[in-house]
């Protein structure tokens, strides 16, 4: 609970009308896209860096937790507040500053949606690739904080890669600035990328520039579907080796395209096990020629058909119905955990093994799909947390499927982040020792661990 003294200075610092403590504006910020929820003291919206920064000096000294907060569609519960405190709601910090023609670069508040931005940007014929599925609801300040990816993150890559420039409120209240237009840039720590996914627990992210590239001249889509999801699968693994790097490259299980079709219909097949949907782009010639060999190898691998996209409308049906997965799988269930291994290109058809194992093993509905061709999988577990047998079930299945990623050389996330999620397999990926120097960073910097607390990882050892 927060004293009304407290609460009567954030008044102060970000105007009445944006300091909330009705149950009701609480109970709106007391979750995200996971399970989770806590309710927070208070809501602040602020509206300037110099507003945050005043606002964390008075937590800092009031050892009040303080949680930034973007579009809220975290998928690993990075914005619950389980300590209470301050909910930090950057929505009003919505500007595209500038973008610049001449550098290919563009500056903007942590606010911005995704989409929108990617319109702006689009617009000019430039192109910012970080696509999360979520664009339409996300914020570039939070896929800054979670280093996003997306479909597009095989080929382009995920938000560290195109970050050039920040300026960060520090957990005591300073305001520092790392980076800028530069494309080279070598001096000092590379703080940019350690900002990049540090999900909140070490700054608060008020400006970024980011790196634009030319908007590509073309780009097309294709479907390729199969009587075996071992089959797709292989298929993944087998364009990348034949040096093909589409823009995108998404499996998906016969499970969950019948979620989607149920949902919002786009003519995916009902009669096949597995199916990847493929974009690619570059000039004219470049993308007629990759379709032509992407088809090719799917075809070695077994397609009972390819469907090449006649258009970008037909192409963006395709696409819509891939990006309302979430949204399908969500209405199937009353609880769904949305998982986010990542293993290398190459053992993409030994985790698609593994997971269907685990799915049989603990007898669970598990449909599968993923951007696979960055190795990110992304495993969906439909359940009910009311079920407490079945949650039993589930939670070995988590670890189960978290100890083969790790295995295969993989990951705990490629996209999604740790959070609260997965804070208690972190040990598993780096050892005291790895986790023993994070909290060092964690300590040298947010000396009262007011910034996000309990994120990632805890500050006790053991934990
Ligand atoms: C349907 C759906 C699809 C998704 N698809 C993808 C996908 O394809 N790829 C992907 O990477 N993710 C995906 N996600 C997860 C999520 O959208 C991303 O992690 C996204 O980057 C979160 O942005 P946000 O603005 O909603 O941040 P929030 O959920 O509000 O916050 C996320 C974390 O960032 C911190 N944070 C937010 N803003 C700031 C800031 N300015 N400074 C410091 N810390 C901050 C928060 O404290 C929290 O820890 C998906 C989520 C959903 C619901």
């Amino acid at each position: 609970m927060i004293s009304s003294t407290v609460a009567e200075q954030l008044r102060r610092i970000a105007g009445k009308e944006n300091v909330f403590t009705e149950p009701e504006d609480l109970t709106c910020y007391s979750y995200d896209s996971t399970h989770l929820s806590a309710l927070p003291d208070v809501v602040v919206a602020p509206l300037t860096t110099a507003e945050i920064s005043e606002i964390v000096k008075l937590a800092n000294a009031e050892r009040i937790p303080v949680i930034p907060r973007g579009g809220g569609t975290c998928l690993s519960g990075g914005t619950i507040p389980t300590d209470g405190g301050i909910i930090l709601a950057l929505h009003r910090m919505n500007k595209i500053l500038e973008i610049d023609q001449d550098n290919l670069t563009a500056t903007v508040q942590p606010g911005v949606i995704t989409a929108t931005f990617h319109q702006a940007v689009e617009k000019e014929g430039l192109f910012y690739p970080p696509d999360p599925q979520s664009m339409l609801m996300s914020t570039i300040g939070g896929n800054v904080a979670e280093n996003a990816g997306g479909p597009r993150g095989v080929k382009y890559g995920v938000t560290k890669d195109y970050v050039l420039g920040l300026e960060v409120v520090t957990p005591t209240g300073g305001i520092l600035r790392v980076g800028g237009k530069t494309i080279k840039n070598v001096s000092g720590y590379d703080l940019m990328r350690l900002f990049a996914g540090s999900e909140g627990t070490l700054g608060i992210i008020t400006e970024i520039t980011v790196r634009l590239v030319p908007l590509p001249e073309a780009k097309r889509t294709l479907l390729a579907m199969f009587d075996t999801l071992d089959d797709a699968a292989a298929a993944v693994s087998s364009i990348i080796k034949h040096r093909i790097i589409p823009t995108t490259l998404e499996l998906m299980d016969h499970k969950i395209m019948e979620l989607i079709e149920s949902f919002k219909p786009v003519g995916f097949p009902m009669d096949v096990e597995g199916a990847i949907l493929i974009e690619v782009d570059g000039s004219e010639h470049d993308v007629n020629k990759q379709i032509d060999k992407v088809a090719e190898i799917c075809a070695a691998c077994r397609s009972r058909e390819v469907k090449v996209a006649k258009d970008q409308a037909e192409a963006a049906q395709l696409w819509a119905g891939r990006r309302s997965a979430f949204g399908a799988l969500c209405k199937s269930a009353r609880t769904v955990f949305v998982e986010d291994a990542t293993v290398p290109r190459s053992k993409v058809p030994d985790i698609v093994k593994r997971i269907q194992e685990i799915a049989r093993k603990y007898d669970l509905v598990i449909p599968i799909l993923g951007h696979t061709g960055d190795g990110n999988m992304h495993p969906n577990i439909l359940t009910d947390e009311r079920n407490a047998e079945e949650m039993k079930r589930v939670d070995a299945a988590i670890d189960e499927m978290f100890e083969a990623a790790l295995a295969l050389g993989g990951t705990l996330s490629g996209e999604h982040g740790i959070g609260l999620i997965k804070r208690k397999y972190m040990p598993w990926q780096f050892g005291e020792e790895g986790l023993d120097f994070m909290r060092s960073i964690k300590r040298s910097v947010d000396p009262n661990n007011i910034l996000n607390p309990g994120k990632m990882f805890l500050m006790e050892k053991g934990e």
